[in-house]
């Protein structure tokens, strides 16, 4: 499965509705500190599943909803919609005739949550089990943070072994 877009509407610093296209090859974003880079990281180890708040780095899950910035209000409701292809038959069967999988992810501010995929409701495990032995998690080193490329480096033989065998599933 390939990531083709990253549609991000109330998640952090997104008041206004995101549509992130992520064409062949390499995609790389750039701004200057602060605008919101990370952000879309965020969003996407988000809508993959990611429970750990301390991942998205916040202290609470409502962080993750806009919470209002110049002159903008506050919204209630955080949602991102992660589109992918399914090119290389790597989806679980359920999903092996869709040429592309969309998997959606709700928050609103009363605690309400929603978990979609292809606009259907689902479970979190669902979303899991989609992902799982594709290679990209919300925890896999498909996704290498600010800070990782690092500590991989600076690892002792036995906790780059760790990584090693996180990265293998
Ligand atoms: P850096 O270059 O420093 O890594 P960055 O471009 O990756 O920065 P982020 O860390 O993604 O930037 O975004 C930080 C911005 O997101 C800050 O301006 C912060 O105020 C804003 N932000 C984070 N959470 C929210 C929220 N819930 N509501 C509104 N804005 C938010």
């Amino acid at each position: 499965m390939k990531l083709k877009k990253l549609e991000i509407i109330g998640f952090k610093s997104f008041y206004d509705k995101a549509n992130i296209q992520f064409p062949q090859g390499i995609s790389a974003v750039v701004g200057p500190n602060g605008c919101g880079k990370s952000n879309i990281i965020d969003a996407l180890r988000w809508v993959m599943g990611e429970q750990s708040v301390k991942q998205l780095r916040g202290k609470s899950m409502e962080d993750i909803i806009f919470s209002g910035a110049n002159d903008k209000p506050p919204l209630n409701m955080a949602e991102v919609t992660l589109t992918m292809a399914n090119d290389n038959g790597h989806a679980p069967e359920e999903f092996r005739d869709y040429a592309e999988i969309s998997v959606t992810r709700r928050l609103f501010r009363s605690g309400e949550s929603a978990y979609l995929i292809n606009k259907q409701p689902c479970r979190l495990k669902d979303i899991y089990n989609l992902f799982m032995g594709s290679g990209v998690g919300s925890r896999t080193f498909a996704i290498i943070q600010q800070g990782n490329i690092g500590a991989i480096i600076d690892a002792g033989p036995d906790e780059r072994r760790l990584f090693l065998e996180e990265a293998a599933g």
